[in-house]
């Protein structure tokens, strides 16, 4: 199955980019602050994070990648990196827990589906766009 991992490529193609996360690491789509959501004020950037799951670090370009990890794997690999990071502890109940966990990955999932692996992609608020394309097979 597809799934998204940070990467270099194409950074700096936008003058807002970053890259805090470790190439090839996991990411997931992170929590967004108020003032990104609303776009008001000073944005923090927040709002085309990807979130590293491992090294907990946000970068802006993430590529679909076919991986061999099977499901158990992903939602193992996300409750861990969501619970280290505290946002289990927002959850509620052990079903909470679950739901939060399986939303995250599924967000994940769906994305990484639309796209052919080897796409670079961004992300503004919920929101994917192709930064570069695959190359062609
Ligand atoms: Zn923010």
């Amino acid at each position: 199955m597809k799934v998204l991992v940070a990467t270099e490529a194409t950074q700096g193609a936008r003058g807002d980019d970053y890259s805090w996360a470790t190439p090839g690491e996991l990411v997931m789509f992170g929590t967004v602050c108020a003032a990104d959501l609303r776009g008001t004020g000073r944005p923090c950037g927040c709002g085309r994070a990807f979130a590293g799951l491992h090294s907990e670090r946000a970068t802006t370009t993430a590529e679909v990648v076919e991986s061999a990890l099977t499901l158990d794997d992903l939602v193992l690999a996300f409750r861990d990196s969501l619970d280290r990071g505290g946002w289990l502890d927002l959850a509620g109940n052990p079903q909470e827990v679950t739901d939060v966990v399986h939303e995250a990955v599924m967000e994940v999932l769906l994305v990484a589906d639309r796209y052919p692996a080897g796409t670079v992609i961004g992300t503004q608020l919920g929101a994917q766009y192709v930064r570069q394309q695959a190359p062609a097979r």
